[in-house]
């Protein structure tokens, strides 16, 4: 049967995310922020952000927060802080979004890349095996939500003097070891991309250290280097979290806790339910909180799973399905195919299932159902 005649007889369809439900849950909450703000006539740097610099360093339990422009901001400015440039090597997972790495290369500085453990996060003895005399920082990825191995990686940091930078962009009120993320490195990056785990209605983004020298670095860096106004005591951007997104940001962040735990439902349900000699469940970490950006499981038979889902009317995505290394933006830098087997093999068997506050309990059994019955 061709594909759009069994859409229309199968008129159950889950859709892989919508951002609208959540929004409609507070619907009035986030439009007294936004129009205090249209009201106020202050736009850029104002008191909603402070607000929200000062409430999310809270929550992560961080001294500084600096809100910028987006993820891929506050970790060009996270690397730039720490002088690390042309001639220079970032040790970064080799499965993560290419935003991570450009990161590094729009500094000058070189990736070096490492394989992931079993969990999605960058293994420990390959960051060891890499380390030289050039490399200036550890860039760990909390890939979909689940943190890395800390406790490891932070002894291998410590030991060698070298700066860990926790690409949070994933994984906002994870935890490991009773810290958040963000917090167990020297800087912590996030993005307010609006589908991430906290959410703007826009670009977002932000930088927290507990080490006030960085802090204070970033600031003048997201704003033309500038601290006093027309005094530019170094070349800075421009990258600002405007004034409604952080007024945004605020009402979403007193939701949070409900949004992380609406989600960690969503896995649970997924987790009991999935039974398939075919799928792999993902695995948690042990002494951590996995918040659930991604709920991904792996096939061997990616492609036609979700070619098939798609069919009975499940929407999944990919994350991802081209590695850095292998993209066309890094063909310079020489990797091929096979120069990350693990990765590479992650990139053709990782499927991202629905998890959105909003999505029913009957949607995600619809979803397990569907699951249950492929065969390849
Ligand atoms: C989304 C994301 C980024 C970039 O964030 P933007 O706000 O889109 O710039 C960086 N790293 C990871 C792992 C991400 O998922």
């Amino acid at each position: 049967m061709q594909q759009r005649e069994k859409n229309r007889l199968n008129k159950k369809k889950v859709v892989f995310n919508r951002l609208d439900l959540l929004y409609k849950q507070n619907e009035y909450e986030y439009e007294e922020a936004a129009l205090r703000v249209l009201r106020s006539g202050w736009y850029i740097m104002g008191p909603e952000l402070e607000s929200f610099e000062r409430e999310f360093a809270k929550y992560v339990g961080s001294s500084h927060c600096i809100g910028v422009n987006s993820g891929l901001d506050a970790l060009t400015l996270a690397i730039r802080s720490l002088r690390i440039g042309p001639g220079d090597e970032v040790i970064v997972q080799a499965n993560t979004y290419i935003a991570s790495v450009l990161a590094i290369t729009a500094n000058g500085a070189s990736p070096v890349f490492v394989e992931p453990d079993e969990f999605h996060g960058i293994e420990p003895e390959g960051i060891r095996k890499v380390i030289s005399r050039r490399t200036k920082a550890i860039m760990v990825v909390h890939l979909y939500g689940q943190p890395c191995n800390m406790n490891l990686i932070s002894g291998i940091a410590q030991s060698s003097g070298i700066p860990v930078i926790e690409d949070c962009a994933q994984s906002h009120g994870a935890t490991i070891a009773g810290r958040m993320t963000g917090t167990v490195g020297s800087i912590g990056c996030f993005s307010f991309y609006p589908t991430k785990n906290l959410g703007a209605f826009g670009d977002g983004g932000a930088v927290v250290t507990d080490d006030p020298v960085l802090a204070e670095k970033i600031k003048t860096l997201r704003n033309y280097g500038s601290r006093v106004k027309y005094r530019n005591e170094t070349e800075g951007i421009n990258s600002r979290l405007d004034e409604i997104q952080a007024a945004l940001l605020r009402v979403r962040l007193t939701h949070l806790e409900d949004i992380l735990t609406g989600r960690e439902k969503i896995a649970r349900q997924y987790l009991d339910g999935i039974a398939n000699p075919f799928l792999e469940l993902p695995r948690i970490r042990a002494d951590s909180r996995h918040t659930w950006h991604q709920f991904v499981i792996e096939c061997e038979e990616r492609d036609l799973l979700q070619a098939w889902l798609e069919v009975e009317g499940v929407q999944t995505r990919v994350h991802y399905p081209i590695p850095p290394h292998l993209s066309e933006a890094y063909a310079s830098l020489g990797f091929f195919r096979g120069s990350f087997p693990i990765t590479e093999k992650l990139s053709k068997t990782v499927l991202s299932l629905p998890v959105y506050n909003g999505l029913s309990q009957e949607d995600v059994a619809f979803v397990i159902e569907k699951l249950n019955a492929f065969c390849p």
